[in-house]
């Protein structure tokens, strides 16, 4: 199942309103079919992994992110039609949909077939992995990230405005990864009129998963850039499950203070600016005590002299 959530991963930022689904299937100890959802959300990961096993799928184990989808589309048979059909021995699902047109659906239709079905492996993994479609589906709006780049003593810039560059190599193009695991990407006004930023991806193999820019505010910006007047205006963007906001630290504040940050990706470089400008403007804080127990840490690594500190907001 850890290997079905990595797959799942490729999809992220790309399936539009579909959930990024994994789906491994093993048969006799050996992988016989790997899928993820793709581009726009079709074909579905077990579509793609079944046609890569064949008849091997018959009696197979398959490993799913999540539960088969169980309503009828124009776009093509329903998964859970597909991986009855290839009549595996056993279902393995993550977790299951919080669409009601498939809530259980999925899984009773298996179960009926006399398919060994178990649900529940990794779940919370699994939930993690495809939280923007589920962040979509429970709030109507996509699921957002905010990344700061900053130095030791918490600054993003001098105080002349000068950031480029505080973090190094390895943690910039960590933060383009992060961006083509988006669909959107925003900026407010102020950067876009101090900074001209490109909002692409610039990585060899990536570039043409440059997520939509948006910038919040009024900027001249070119025609394909959205425009929204305020942070709950990320539920108007359309179909998308992922957003990544980058900065600067009025727009960062707007959105926090909205509590509309689900993830912070901290770039901390070993350097002192000193009486810089900081990341985060006023958020409207009263005491201390009620700024802790708000942020989760899941992850700390290194990125070259550099360290990604990645916190989830507490439930
Ligand atoms: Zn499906």
């Amino acid at each position: 199942m850890s290997a079905a959530i990595a797959l799942s991963e490729r999809g992220r930022g790309r399936t539009g309103e579909n959930p990024n689904v994994g789906c491994i299937i093993v048969k006799d100890g050996k992988i016989v079919g790997r899928g993820w959802t793709q581009p726009g959300g079709r074909p579905h990961a077990e579509a793609i992994a079944l046609a890569q096993a064949g008849a091997e799928a018959k009696g197979a184990d398959i490993y799913v992110t999540m539960e088969p989808c169980a309503h009828k589309s124009e776009r093509g048979p329903t998964c859970a039609d597909l991986v009855k059909d290839a009549a595996p021995a056993r279902v393995i699902v993550a977790t299951l949909d919080i669409d009601e047109r498939t809530r259980r659906h999925g899984i009773d239709r298996l179960g009926n077939s006399g398919i060994s079905v178990s649900v529940g492996v990794l779940e919370q993994q699994a939930h993690r992995a495809m939280a923007g479609f589920f962040t979509r589906m429970e709030k109507g709006r996509p699921y957002v990230t905010l990344k700061l780049a900053m130095s030791l003593d918490g600054c993003i810039a001098m105080a002349d405005g000068t950031s480029k560059w505080i973090t190094g190599d390895r943690a910039r193009a960590h933060a383009h990864l992060e961006r083509a695991r988006c669909d959107a990407i925003l900026v407010g006004a102020g950067t876009v009129a101090a900074d001209r930023p490109g909002l692409d991806v610039r990585l060899d193999g990536l570039n043409d998963r440059s997520p939509k820019p948006v910038v919040l505010g009024k900027a001249e910006v070119p025609e394909h850039w959205a425009e929204i007047s305020e942070p709950q205006a990320i539920a108007e963007l359309g179909q998308i499950n992922w957003l990544l906001i980058e900065g600067g630290a009025a727009t960062a504040a707007s959105f926090l203070q909205a509590g509309l940050v689900d993830r912070l990706l901290l770039y901390r470089a070993p350097v002192i600016i000193g009486g810089g400008l900081t990341g985060v403007a006023d958020i409207g804080l009263e005491n201390l005590d009620s700024a802790h127990g708000q942020w989760n840490r899941l992850d700390r690594r290194d990125l070259g002299q550099d360290v990604l500190e990645i916190y989830e907001r507490a439930a």
